[in-house]
């Protein structure tokens, strides 16, 4: 989650500027884009700040440069239920700073929907590109999602081997954009044209 610092002078000394806006981005709490003023004391590296939407307080982390709790990142809704476990454990992943394990988790959900469409089982040694070329040629996917999904795997074996390409929280939430991307084009697509099908039959 990107922060702005909306005043460099309230950053910079927050205990001289009581109740000015310090900086702006997505709220933990009412996951709105919000302002935020200091609300409080800097003890150490964080310092109280309150948001000026839902006013709840939030903590500024100045050694991570981010409002702590980490709000929740926009979650796609209705998936199918095993594909939903995954997805919603990456994105827990993500709220708690952990872009290894969510890396991980995105990889595991391509498989998974792999095995939504038949092209794929549980524990089958197929390679993910394998599962990936399937789904293409199953007419599930174009090209494009090919490619989308070839990093969404790159960074999840990054994820999960020791290298010199840890995923960052900054990859990580791209890679989360591509991941939805083939989410809506797939099992999200099937749901509406099933839904449109469904309205026509009434
Ligand atoms: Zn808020």
């Amino acid at each position: 989650m990107k922060y702005r610092v909306t005043s460099f002078s309230v950053y910079s000394n927050p205990d001289n500027h009581h109740n000015h806006n310090m900086v702006s981005g997505i709220c933990s709490f009412c996951n709105q884009s919000s302002g935020f003023k200091t609300n409080g004391c800097r003890s150490e590296d964080t310092v109280p700040l309150k948001c000026d939407n839902c006013g709840k307080n939030v903590v500024w982390d100045y050694s991570r440069s981010t409002i702590l709790p980490v709000a929740r990142m926009d979650s796609l809704r209705e998936l199918p239920e095993s594909i939903d476990h995954y997805y919603q454990e990456a994105l827990s992943c993500i709220a708690a700073l952990a872009p290894n394990g969510a890396a991980t988790l995105f990889r595991k959900l391509i498989h998974q929907v792999g095995i939504h469409y038949n092209v794929a089982t549980i524990n089958d040694g197929k390679p993910l590109m394998g599962v990936v070329g399937e789904l293409e040629k199953g007419g599930h996917i174009n090209t494009k999602l090919v490619e989308s999904l070839r990093r969404v795997k790159d960074l999840g074996n990054d994820g999960a081997h020791v290298n010199e390409n840890e995923p960052d929280m900054e990859q990580i939430q791209i890679v989360k954009t591509l991941v939805d991307s083939f989410l809506q084009a797939t099992v999200l697509q099937d749901a509406n044209i099933k839904n449109y099908d469904q309205s026509k039959n009434k």
